[in-house]
C-alpha cells in the first residue's frame, strides 16, 4: 500500500510502498478515505516534543475509512463495511482511574495514532475496534476527517470552558481548530469573538458566528475584548505564548482560559496578583473523548457545523505542509483524499477563502 513514511525527523515524507498492515486483537483494519493534516503530524515529523515518535513512522491522527478487517476477540459492535474514524487516542487501557472516570484522554497507558503507532497517511490503517468512532452515514468523509481532531479538539475546549447562552467567549487564532471552536461556542449560545493575524481568516469566523473581530496588527486585543466587558471565557489555539498571554488577559472576573494550542516555544507569563485576585482559571484540554467525537459527528449531521477544508493528494503531503506552515494553503485544513468513493460531496464548503 502507499504510505507517507517519516524516516528521519526534519526530513521530507517519503511516499512508497509498504506492507498493509494486520489488525490484532481487538483491532480492525480500515481503508482510508480520507485524512486530514493537523499540525500535530508535523510536530511528529519534525521530533518537535519532548516525548518523540521513532522513526520510521506513519503520521496522520485525523483518518476516516471503512473498515475491512476485523482482528481477532471482541470487535466492540463494528462490522467489516462500516465507516469509522480513527482518532489520536488510538488506544486507552480502559482500567485506570482516567479511563474508569470519562477521562480516557488522560491514560498514561495511551497509544497515540500517527505517533506512538502507525497513522492515517496510508492507504490503510490499523485502530483499536473501542477507539474507533462510527461515522454517521450523511457525513462527508472529508469532513469527518478534520473533525476527528480539530473538531473535537475544540468542541471539547469548549465544554470546559464552562461556556453558557449567557457567557462571552473569545477565540484566540481561528484557523484550523479555531475555526472549529467559533462555531461549537455559536452553538452554545454565547457571544463569540474571534481574534487574529489573518483578516481573511477572521471574515471566515465572521461568516461561522462571530460577533466580533480583532486583528492584534491592527488593534490591541486586550483592551478590546475589555471594552465589551472582558470574556468569561478564552480559547487558546494559537501558537504563540502572546496570543496565551492576552487570552489571559482578556479575561473578566472569574474567567477560564482554555489552552488547546501547543506552541514550540513553551512558557507563557501568568499575573499571579490578576489571577488570584480576579479569581481566574487557566486550563489545558488535550483532544476529546469517544463520546465527545459521537457528539462532534452528531452536530455535523445535523447542519449545525461548517468544515473549511481543501483536498489534495497524499503524493503531495510535503507541498501541503509547507503551504500549511507558510500559511499559503487555501483553507483552514487540508485533506489527503485517499481513496475516492461515491458518496456525495453534500456539505463541502465553497473555500470561502479562509486562511491565505
Ligand atoms: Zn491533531
Ligand atoms: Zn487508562
Amino acid at each position: 500500500m502507499k504510505a507517507a513514511v517519516v524516516h528521519q525527523f526534519r526530513a521530507p515524507l517519503s511516499v512508497e510502498d509498504v506492507p498493509v498492515p494486520e489488525p490484532g486483537p481487538e483491532q480492525v483494519l480500515v481503508r482510508v478515505e480520507a485524512s486530514g493534516l493537523c499540525h500535530t503530524d508535523v510536530h511528529a515529523a519534525h521530533g518537535d516534543w519532548p516525548v518523540k515518535p521513532e522513526p520510521p513512522f506513519v503520521p496522520g491522527h485525523e483518518a476516516v475509512g471503512i473498515v475491512e478487517r476485523l482482528g481477532e476477540g471482541n470487535a466492540h459492535g463494528l462490522e467489516v463495511g462500516m465507516r469509522v474514524a480513527v482518532p489520536w487516542l488510538g488506544y486507552a487501557c480502559g482500567d485506570c482511574r482516567f479511563c474508569n472516570s470519562g477521562r480516557e484522554t488522560l491514560c498514561e497507558a495511551q497509544q497515540n495514532t500517527g505517533y506512538s503507532v502507525d497513522g492515517g497517511f496510508a492507504e490503510y490503517v490499523v485502530g483499536w475496534a473501542r477507539h474507533v468512532v462510527l461515522v454517521p452515514d450523511g457525513v462527508d468523509p472529508a469532513d469527518a476527517a478534520p473533525l476527528t481532531c480539530a473538531g473535537v479538539t475544540t468542541y471539547k475546549a469548549v465544554k470546559e470552558s464552562g461556556c453558557t447562552s449567557a457567557s462571552r467567549i473569545a477565540v484566540f487564532g481561528v484557523g484550523g481548530l479555531g475555526h472549529m471552536a467559533v462555531q461549537y461556542a455559536r452553538i452554545t449560545g454565547a457571544e463569540v469573538i474571534a481574534v487574529d493575524l489573518n483578516d481573511a481568516r477572521l471574515e471566515t469566523a465572521r461568516e461561522l458566528g462571530a460577533s466580533h473581530t480583532i486583528n492584534p496588527r491592527t488593534q490591541d486585543p486586550v483592551a478590546a475584548i475589555q471594552a465589551l466587558g472582558g470574556a468569561d471565557a478564552a480559547i487558546a489555539t494559537a501558537v504563540s505564548p502572546k496570543a496565551f498571554e492576552q487570552a489571559l488577559g482578556s479575561l473578566a472576573r472569574g474567567g477560564t482560559l482554555v489552552c488547546v494550542g501547543l506552541p514550540a516555544d513553551n512558557e507563557m507569563g501568568l499575573p499571579i496578583f490578576e489571577t488570584v485576585l480576579g479569581g481566574l482559571t487557566v486550563k489545558g484540554s488535550i483532544v476529546g473523548t469517544h463520546q465527545d467525537l459521537v457528539e462532534v459527528f452528531a452536530l455535523h449531521r445535523r447542519g449545525l457545523t461548517r468544515v473549511e477544508r481543501s483536498e489534495v493528494a497524499l503524493e503531495d503531503v510535503n507541498e501541503a505542509i509547507a503551504a500549511m506552515l507558510d500559511g499559503s494553503a487555501g483553507t483552514a485544513r487540508t485533506v489527503f483524499r485517499i481513496a475516492p468513493d461515491a458518496t456525495t460531496d453534500q456539505s463541502a464548503p465553497a473555500a470561502a477563502g479562509a486562511a491565505s
